[in-house]
C-alpha cells in the first residue's frame, strides 16, 4: 500500500463511489416534488386553477378566497409528499437563498393537532429580516420586510418542507432581493419586445425571456477540503504551487467521467429532476476535477430559481458523496476558472424565437431587428453589463487572461458580420427605390436559417451569438443569474423602446414601414460597430485595440461597481421601472460591502495561514538543515564540510529570504487592513482592498508557494494542489 502524507489523503485513497440506486425512467418521477400545472389541475378547483395560471402568465393578483383554496390544496399535496413544514423561499441580496421553516401543525385544543395552512400564510409573511443586507433601505428601527408569494414559480417540496418561492420587499415597498427587479426587468423587456413585434405580426401578445444557464463547478474530496482552511472559508485556494500537471494535456475536457463524480452526478440529477429542473447535459470541463451541467432553457425567472435551487442541491448531494463542491469562480490559480454561461433569447406566444434567423426576408427582418438592437444595447450599456457580473470571485477570471476578458464585446461570427456589413453599405441615404428594396430583401433573405459557421467556437468572447441565442459568458459560476438578467433585459428593453420611437417617427413622416426599420437598423449597425469583436479576446492586442476603440476595461469589482453610481445608470434602471434610484443605491452599497467582506476574510485567512502554518513549518525545516550543517561541521574537515554543506546552506538562505518576505507582507497587509477599518466610505475601502491588500496577499502567496517547493514534502501542513486535484 502506498504511504500517505496525511490521514486525509489516506481516507481519500480508500473511498469508493457511493452506490446510487437506479431511479428508473426519468419521465416517471420528473417534477414529482413540484406543485406544477399538472398537479394543480388535480388538486385545485377549475376556478382556482384558472386564477393561478392567469397570475403566472399575466401577473394578475390572486384574491384572498382563491389564495385560501390554493393554500389548502398545496398543503394537502405537500403533506402527501411527506412535508410537515413550509417556508417562504426567497433570494436576499446575500446572493444565496433564504428560508425559515414553520410547521403546518396546529393544536386543536383537545390535546391533538391538525395540519393547517391558509391563504394569508401563503401570500405574505414577515420574516425577522433585520439581518439581511439592505444597503440602508431599511433602517434597523424599521426592520420589517415582507416575503410575498410569486405564483409564476411553482412551489416544491424538499425533504419535509414545502418551499414557496417569494419576493422580498421592505415595509416601504422597496426591493430587498434579486427576484423583484428580475421580474420587473422581464416585464419591461416583454412589453418593449411585444411592441416591436407588432411591426411583423399583430398576433404577438407576449414575449417570454428565455434563459438556459450552464453551471461549472469543481469537486474536491471532503477530507482534503476540510484540511484546507483557506478553501473551506473562502472557497478558493489562497496558497498552493501549481501542480506539474494541470490542464496542459487537455485530457480532462469531455473525458470519461470519474466513477465517484459520476455517482454524485446521477444522484443530484435525480434530485433535480424530481424538482422539475430540466438538467440535461453533463461533462468534464477543462481543468482537472472541473465539471459542468446544463439544463434545457426555461422562462428566465423560473430558470433562475432553478439555478439557485441546483446550486443548493449540488452542495447537499456532494457532502453525501464525501465531496465538497466549489462554485467559486477561481478556486485554483493557474487552472481554468468556473463560469455560468447565460444563454438568453426572446420567444413569442406565437412560438417564434426572435433571435433565430428565418426562412424568408420577412422573418429575417424580424430576426435582424432583435439581433441588431441587442448589439446596440450592449454597445450603449457595456459598462452596466460589466457591473452586473462584478464580484470578488469573478475578478480572478475576468481579465486574468483565460476566461472572458473584463472588456465587454460581442461576437457574431463571420456570416452575420458579412450580413451586417452589407446592410450598412447598401442601404442608401435618401429615399429608397423599389429596386433598392428588392435588392435589400434579397440580401436579408440570404441569411440562412441555420448558420453554417461554428459561431460558438469563439470561446474568448464575453457575449457571443450562438445561432439562435446570445450567450453571456462572463457571468461567474457562483453568481445569481438575476444580476446579469436584470441588466441585460433592462438595456434591451430600453433600446427596443428607443428603436420603436425612431421607427414610428419615420413612419409618421411618410416612410414605408420596411424602409423605416431598415434605416434605423443601419444607423444602429454603424453606431455599435465598435462593440463587435471576432478575434481572440484573451490576447494583449485586444486590450490595446479595445482601448483605441474607446471601450472600457474595468478590471476589478470596485471599478465596475462605480458604474452603478453614474447618472445614466440610475436613469435607465429607473426609466425601465426596474430599480428606483434608492433601490439601486442600496444595491451598490450592498455589493461594495460584499466585496469588502470577501476580501477581508481572504486577507485574514491568508495572514493566519502564513503566520501559523507556513512560517512555523519553514522555520522547523530550516532548523533541521541548520542542525545538519552543524553536525557535518563536527565530523568533517574544513574542505569536506564546505562541499558537503553547500546545498543545505543555499537552502537555508533561500528559505530565510522567502520567510522574511512572507512576514513583511503579512505585516504590511495587516497595516493596510487597519487603515481600512478606520474608513467609512465603502467605495474607498473596496479600492484599498483591490489596490493595496490584494497585491500583498498575492505576494504572500508567491513566497509561500516557493517555500512549498523548498520544504520537505512530509512536513508541509496543507494538502497540495496536486493532491486536491488528482486524488480520486
Ligand atoms: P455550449 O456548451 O456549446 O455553450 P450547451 O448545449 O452546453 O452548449 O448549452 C447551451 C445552453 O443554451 C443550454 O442550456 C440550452 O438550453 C440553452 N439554449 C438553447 N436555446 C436557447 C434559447 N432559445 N434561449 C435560451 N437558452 C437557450
Ligand atoms: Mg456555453
Amino acid at each position: 500500500m502506498p504511504t500517505f502524507r496525511s490521514k486525509a489523503l489516506e481516507d481519500v485513497f480508500h473511498r469508493k463511489p457511493l452506490v446510487v440506486e437506479p431511479a428508473g425512467k426519468i419521465s416517471e418521477f420528473y417534477g414529482e416534488n413540484v406543485f406544477n400545472q399538472h398537479t394543480m389541475r388535480e388538486y385545485l378547483t377549475d376556478e382556482a386553477y384558472e386564477k393561478v395560471m392567469d397570475a403566472t402568465i399575466n401577473g394578475t393578483r390572486i384574491e384572498r378566497g382563491i389564495a385560501d383554496q390554493v393554500a389548502t390544496s398545496m398543503k394537502d399535496w405537500a403533506t402527501s409528499r411527506g412535508a410537515t413544514h413550509y417556508t417562504h423561499w426567497f433570494q436576499p441580496l446575500t446572493g444565496a437563498t433564504a428560508e425559515k421553516h414553520d410547521s403546518f401543525m396546529q393544536p386543536t385544543g383537545d390535546g391533538r393537532a391538525i395540519e393547517k395552512f391558509d391563504g394569508s400564510l401563503l401570500v405574505q409573511q414577515e420574516p425577522d429580516a433585520s439581518s439581511f443586507p439592505n444597503g440602508g433601505i431599511r433602517n434597523t428601527f424599521e426592520a420589517r420586510g415582507y416575503t410575498i408569494w410569486d405564483p409564476s414559480s411553482p412551489a416544491f417540496v424538499i425533504g419535509n418542507t414545502l418551499c414557496i418561492p417569494t419576493i422580498f420587499i421592505s415595509y416601504t415597498g422597496h426591493a430587498l432581493d434579486n427576484k423583484v427587479p428580475l421580474l420587473r426587468a422581464i416585464a419591461a423587456a416583454d412589453k418593449a419586445a411585444t411592441d416591436v413585434c407588432q411591426y411583423f405580426d399583430r398576433d404577438v401578445k407576449k414575449v417570454t425571456i428565455t434563459l438556459g444557464w450552464e453551471q461549472e463547478y469543481f469537486l474536491i474530496d471532503r477530507a482534503l477540503f476540510n484540511a484546507r482552511p483557506d478553501i473551506a472559508l473562502t472557497g478558493r485556494a489562497l496558497f498552493g504551487h501549481a501542480p506539474a500537471k494541470g490542464q496542459q494535456l487537455d485530457d480532462h475536457y469531455f473525458g470519461s467521467i470519474p466513477d465517484r463524480a459520476m455517482a454524485f452526478m446521477k444522484d443530484f440529477e435525480t434530485e433535480a429532476h424530481r424538482l422539475g429542473i430540466p438538467v440535461a447535459t453533463r461533462h468534464n470541463e477543462v481543468a482537472p476535477n472541473q465539471f459542468e451541467c446544463a439544463p434545457i432553457f426555461e422562462e428566465a425567472n423560473l430558470a433562475n430559481d432553478h439555478n439557485q435551487l441546483l446550486m443548493d442541491l449540488l452542495d447537499k448531494v456532494a457532502r453525501k458523496h464525501d465531496f465538497r463542491v466549489l462554485l467559486h469562480e477561481k478556486p485554483f490559480e493557474g487552472l481554468n476558472g468556473s463560469g455560468k454561461h447565460n444563454n438568453w433569447s426572446l420567444s413569442t406566444n406565437t412560438g417564434v424565437n426572435l433571435l433565430k434567423p428565418g426562412k424568408n426576408p420577412k422573418s429575417n427582418m424580424r430576426f435582424l431587428t432583435f439581433f441588431v438592437n441587442t448589439i446596440a444595447a450592449i454597445h450603449k450599456n457595456a459598462d452596466i453589463l460589466r457591473a452586473a457580473i462584478a464580484g470578488a470571485g469573478n475578478d480572478h477570471r475576468l481579465g486574468a487572461n483565460e476566461a472572458p476578458p473584463a472588456i465587454i464585446s460581442a461576437f457574431i461570427g463571420s456570416q452575420l458580420t458579412e450580413a451586417l456589413d452589407a446592410l450598412e453599405k447598401n442601404i442608401k441615404a435618401g429615399k429608397m427605390t423599389p429596386d433598392d428594396k428588392t435588392a435589400l430583401k434579397l440580401e436579408i433573405g440570404r441569411i440562412p436559417e441555420v448558420l453554417l459557421d461554428n459561431t460558438d467556437r469563439n470561446r474568448t468572447s464575453p457575449f457571443a451569438f450562438t445561432g439562435n441565442k446570445f450567450e453571456f459568458r462572463a457571468v461567474g459560476s457562483s453568481a445569481n443569474c438575476s444580476n446579469a438578467m436584470i441588466a441585460l433585459n433592462t438595456i434591451v428593453a430600453d433600446q427596443l423602446i428607443e428603436f420603436k420611437k425612431n421607427v414610428d417617427a419615420r413612419i409618421n413622416k411618410g416612410e414605408k414601414k420596411d424602409e423605416a426599420i431598415l434605416k434605423e437598423l443601419q444607423k444602429l449597425i454603424k453606431a455599435s460597430k465598435n462593440i463587435r469583436f471576432e478575434g481572440n479576446g484573451y490576447s494583449d492586442e485586444w486590450v490595446k485595440e479595445a482601448k483605441k476603440r474607446g471601450l472600457s476595461n474595468l478590471v476589478n469589482t470596485p471599478q465596475a461597481l462605480s458604474v452603478l453610481k453614474r447618472k445614466e445608470t440610475r436613469d435607465i434602471y429607473s426609466a425601465m421601472g426596474v430599480l428606483a434610484p434608492e433601490e439601486l443605491e442600496a444595491r451598490v452599497e450592498v455589493e461594495f460591502e460584499n466585496y469588502i467582506l470577501k476580501r477581508q476574510i481572504e486577507a485574514r485567512v491568508g495572514a493566519d495561514l502564513a503566520q501559523n502554518h507556513i512560517i512555523p513549518t519553514a522555520i522547523a525545516y530550516q532548523t533541521r538543515l541548520v542542525e545538519n550543517v552543524k553536525g557535518l561541521k563536527d565530523i568533517m574537515t574544513a574542505a569536506e564540510f564546505k562541499k558537503a554543506s553547500s546545498t543545505q546552506v543555499k537552502l537555508i538562505k533561500e528559505i530565510s529570504e522567502h520567510l522574511s518576505a512572507v512576514k513583511d507582507d503579512v505585516d504590511a497587509l495587516r497595516a493596510e487592513r487597519k487603515k481600512a477599518d478606520k474608513m467609512t466610505d465603502v467605495e474607498k475601502i473596496a479600492n484599498l482592498y483591490a489596490d493595496k491588500v490584494m497585491p500583498l496577499l498575492n505576494s504572500v502567496r508567491e513566497h509561500s508557494d516557493r517555500l512549498e517547493m523548498l520544504i520537505d514534502d512530509e512536513m508541509w501542513p496543507l494538502p497540495k494542489l496536486r493532491e486536491l486535484l488528482f486524488t480520486r
